[in-house]
């Protein structure tokens, strides 16, 4: 399972949603803050990027940057109790 995460140069965005309109996660929202250029930016408002980069494939202004990494898998096997 892949675990995601974008970095948003806020201070590029325009606002525009696209990015927030392309991802099937819904991790992305618009911040409450407004950036240099006057626009509320993209921000990621869930923790559950997967790293599919359709955001940054939309973004016009290419604000975004998507990071990958494998989510950490169990190496332990089941704990079994032994008995005293
Ligand atoms: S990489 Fe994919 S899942 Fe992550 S924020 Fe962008 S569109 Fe959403
Ligand atoms: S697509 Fe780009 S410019 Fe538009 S809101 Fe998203 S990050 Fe900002």
């Amino acid at each position: 399972m892949i675990r995601g995460t974008v970095v948003i140069a806020e201070d590029i965005c325009k606002g525009c949603e696209l990015c927030i309109e392309a991802c099937p996660q819904e991790s992305l929202g618009l911040s409450d803050k407004i950036n240099l250029k006057g626009y509320r930016y993209a921000v990621l408002v869930k923790d559950n990027c997967t790293g599919c980069v359709n955001c940054a494939l939309v973004c016009p202004d290419a604000a975004i940057i998507v990071y990958r990494q494998k989510k950490p898998t169990k190496t332990a096997g089941p704990q079994v109790e032994v008995p005293i």
